[in-house]
């Protein structure tokens, strides 16, 4: 039981469908209180530049510190929220809080960008642009320190997609397409559509040592990106083989356990300088030019 690991020693748990635990009414109840209650909580993981090896964003990721059952892990309670609508206002408090968090690390003199997440009820909102101006108005955070993460399953080809896009454009967001790979975007999409990045699906960066189809699908995701002129990031980087492949194809900018697992935010500040050293250690270059 979770509970029994102590308040500061969460046990991160992951409910599926068959764990007696797992019940979504009572978890879309409790869910109902959670902002209230102060329970939902972010941490953030970095995203390291594999040309410079410095730390240039980082990706806020929910989780809920649920009384009885622990910390419990998106994947468990994001469909439920998507499915009682509560996904709104706690979408709200993610962007409020990762926009509030990255402007305090701005005063203390860290600038990075921050990650957020949308989920499809989210993105298909009409007033989404407008919930994110007033977001930005109100932290005083410059709109180019705000990332939008879009999973390519949500981006349909079509002209909500373009117009949603386009007017969260226009506020000076940057979008990135997240889980790429795992969708069916179109070349005509990509390059009509206002992306800035694309973020490799972490399969396929998983899968990449074993399988060489793997490793063509990264190289190839890779020069497209760059024949687009977006900044491509690989997701779930977790050995020192895959950093050196992705590196000498030159992929932009990674994230996964290697360099950090998602963390406090208190945390990522003493994360900061360790990341670095362990860049360097792999003798990542310091001075190729960033894109
Ligand atoms: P995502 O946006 O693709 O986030 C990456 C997920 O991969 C995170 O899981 C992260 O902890 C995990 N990850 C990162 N590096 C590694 C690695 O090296 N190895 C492995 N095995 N995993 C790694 P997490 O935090 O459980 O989030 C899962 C998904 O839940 C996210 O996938 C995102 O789609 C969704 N999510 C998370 N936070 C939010 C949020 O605030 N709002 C919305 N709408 N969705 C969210
Ligand atoms: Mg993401
Ligand atoms: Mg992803
Ligand atoms: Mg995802």
């Amino acid at each position: 039981q979770a509970k029994k690991a102590g308040k500061n020693h969460f046990k991160f748990y992951s409910l599926n469908e068959e764990d007696p635990n797992f019940n979504p009414l009572k978890l879309g109840m409790d869910l109902h209180q959670a902002i209230r209650k102060d329970e939902l909580i972010l941490h953030y993981q970095p995203k390291v530049s594999l040309h410079s090896g410095k730390i240039v964003g980082v990706e806020a990721l929910i989780r809920w510190e649920h009384p009885e059952l622990g910390l419990v892990s998106p994947g468990t309670f994001i469909t439920i929220a998507e499915e009682t609508g509560l996904i709104i206002p706690i979408g709200e408090w993610v962007l409020y809080t990762a926009c509030q968090q990255n402007k305090r690390w701005q005063q203390k003199g860290f600038t990075t960008t921050v990650s957020v997440n949308l989920s499809p009820r989210q993105f298909t909102q009409s007033n989404l642009d407008e919930t994110v101006a007033r977001i930005l108005l109100e932290t005083k955070l410059e709109p180019q320190y705000l990332e939008l993460e879009i999973s390519e399953n949500m981006a349909g080809d079509n002209e909500r997609t373009f117009t949603a896009l386009e007017n969260l454009k226009s506020l000076g967001v940057r979008i990135s397409i997240d889980d790429f790979g795992t969708g069916y975007s179109s070349l005509n999409f990509l390059q009509k559509f206002p992306v800035d990045t694309l973020k490799i699906d972490r399969s396929f960066v998983e899968r990449m040592q074993t399988n060489e189809e793997d490793k063509t699908i990264v190289k190839t995701i890779i020069s497209m990106a760059h024949n687009l002129n977006l900044n491509v990031v690989a997701e779930g980087i977790q050995t020192k083989e895959q950093l050196i492949f992705l590196q000498q194809h030159l992929c932009d900018e990674g994230q996964g356990f290697f360099f950090s697992k998602p963390i406090q935010a208190n945390e990522l500040e003493e994360a900061l300088l360790e990341i670095q050293d362990v860049v360097r250690d792999f003798g990542l270059s310091q001075d190729v030019n960033e894109r």
